[in-house]
């Protein structure tokens, strides 16, 4: 990875990365209490079980807040307007990331998103998200 925007991608995120590689979006599911859980780690948040494992997300979501940056420090500065959010995802991880194909004045609580995969400059891939239908 060349690009200076990029996560740091340790053992417990390197498969959730390659995942994403590969245009999936993966949460860590527990085999216990069932729930899903995001960032991806060895155990479930929830209840505490080590019987966790990566399954395959719906991609849909729901816009639960977000702002607008305008201006930001090197090396995040290069994509500058774009919207941060945090949006819940169908299976209850609340992640977050961007929302891209989407006016300001449609940005609203609530609202129908799927995820979407942007491929940058050097190849990488990252989830972004964008209006459910679009
Ligand atoms: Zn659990």
């Amino acid at each position: 990875m060349s690009a200076p925007d990029r996560p740091t991608i340790d053992s417990d995120s390197q498969a959730w990365w390659a995942a994403v590689q590969d245009h999936k979006l993966l949460v860590n599911t527990c085999r216990t209490c069932g729930q899903a859980s995001l960032y991806v780690r060895p155990f479930c948040p929830h209840c505490w079980s080590e019987d966790v494992a990566l399954t395959q997300a719906s991609g849909r979501a729901r816009l639960y807040t977000w702002s607008i940056v305008h201006r930001n420090a090197a090396p995040f500065d290069v994509r500058t307007p774009y919207v941060l959010a945090m949006v819940d995802l169908e299976e209850g991880p609340r992640l977050m990331t961007v929302v891209e194909d989407c006016t300001v004045e449609n940005l609203c609580a609530d609202l129908n998103l799927e995820v979407a995969f942007r491929t940058d400059e050097d190849g990488f891939v990252v989830p972004v998200f964008r209006p459910a239908g679009n």
